[in-house]
């Protein structure tokens, strides 16, 4: 019996730019969130999780721990970061939910009180 070799490289990212990625790829992240926000409304805990792991599968980013993902929507760079859920900031500015991601929280957080 040999000994457990890891197979698979640790080097994958933690946070993964969309705008970066080609236009087919974002395409189909975005189709992927779509359905896990339709999950998700239907509470369908099971799907959500499938397609958020099916997203960090396309993406090839680093899985979180909690397996969800999270899109910056920072207003103030439009940096398009996808990351984990886990490390999100978020504000409300009225009635939407604004995420930022770690760099945009450190260089410039948002409240929704600006
Ligand atoms: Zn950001
Ligand atoms: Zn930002």
């Amino acid at each position: 019996m040999g000994h457990a070799v890891m197979t698979h490289t640790q080097n994958q990212p933690t946070v993964i730019h969309l705008n970066r990625l080609p236009r087919t790829t974002q395409d189909a992240y975005e189709y992927l969130m779509d359905k896990a926000d339709q999950a998700a409304d239907r509470l369908d805990l099971h799907a959500y999780a499938e397609r958020h792991n099916e997203a960090i599968q396309l993406l090839g980013i680093c899985p979180p721990d909690g397996g969800e993902l999270a899109r910056c929507t920072c207003t103030n760079c439009y940096c398009e970061a996808v990351f984990d859920a886990a490390k999100a900031r978020t504000h409300m500015n009225g009635t939407v939910e604004f995420v930022q991601c770690e760099t945009c929280a450190d260089e410039h957080r948002l409240t929704g009180d600006e």
